[in-house]
């Protein structure tokens, strides 16, 4: 089968598709036939061998977190999972047994690693992480759900604790995170207002329906917020940027951040 790897380190032109042997199923695995996969930051960075140990992986490596395809065959202890379904995964892999893992709370677990090796014609992924899905989905928007939106929805609804009536402000709402985030709070019942950097996508973020879009080059960010907000600030920032906003984040939140749930 091919698969798209690296063998070095840097920019997109390290990408070598090339043959490699199809993977082994074991007993508790699933082999997946790819439709489609997506890119995320953690593969460029990865690509680009950042230090940090997390985005350190032997080489060569094939690349790829998210999973959207057809089973093809089951390993002798799979159940649940059978050939001719459509699939994703949680690509976010805890070991189950640890004081973390039984309090629900894998993102801490000590052994927690995120999956790699999506960029592949077929997939063997363990079934505890597969997730069967509609036929209906096209693979395109599979492709690109399972890592942004369950970050999106850890930090929201996991972290946040976001509930209706609260303002949240989600920078970037065209990317894949950003998009997931306003999804998540709108869902929640939130009042959300969204920014994005040019006309374009401008356009595409009305279309998820934020109550107030801002562009975060040309509008003053903070100071509409506060119009907004009648001088309060917002209750949560949806802050998946970093340094080129980080200020401005905690200009616009409300003192002491969230308000109460009401009664
Ligand atoms: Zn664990």
């Amino acid at each position: 089968m091919r698969a798209a790897r690296i063998h070095e380190h840097g920019g997109p032109e390290v990408i070598v598709v090339e043959e490699v042997p199809e993977p082994e199923v074991g007993a508790h695995d699933v082999l997946v036939r790819q439709f489609a996969t997506s890119v995320n930051h953690r593969d460029i960075w990865i690509r680009q061998g950042l230090a940090d140990a997390t985005f350190q992986y032997e080489l060569p490596k094939t690349l790829g977190i998210d999973v959207a395809g057809e089973v093809v065959a089951t390993g002798a202890e799979v159940a649940a999972i059978q050939p001719g379904m459509h699939v994703t995964i949680n690509p976010f892999i805890a070991c189950g047994n640890c004081w973390a893992c039984h309090r629900g709370e894998p993102a801490r677990c000590p052994g927690f690693d995120i999956f790699n090796g999506a960029y592949a014609e077929l997939v063997a992924v363990p079934d505890r992480i597969v997730i069967p899905v509609s036929r209906d989905v096209p693979p395109e928007h599979l492709a690109c759900f399972p890592n942004s939106t369950i970050t999106a929805w850890e930090m929201l609804v996991g972290k946040a604790r976001v509930t209706p009536g609260q303002t949240v402000f989600v920078w970037a709402g065209t990317g894949g995170l950003g998009s997931a985030g306003v999804r998540i709070a709108k869902l929640a019942g939130a009042n959300v207002i969204a920014s994005a950097g040019s006309e374009k996508k401008l356009e595409i973020l009305r279309g998820l329906e934020p109550d107030l879009v801002l562009n975060h080059h040309t509008d003053d960010v903070v100071a509409r917020v506060m119009e907004y907000t009648e001088g309060r600030g917002v209750d949560l920032v949806f802050e998946h940027v970093g340094g080129a906003t980080w200020e401005r984040s905690m200009q616009m939140t409300s003192p002491w951040g969230p308000s109460p749930p009401p009664g």
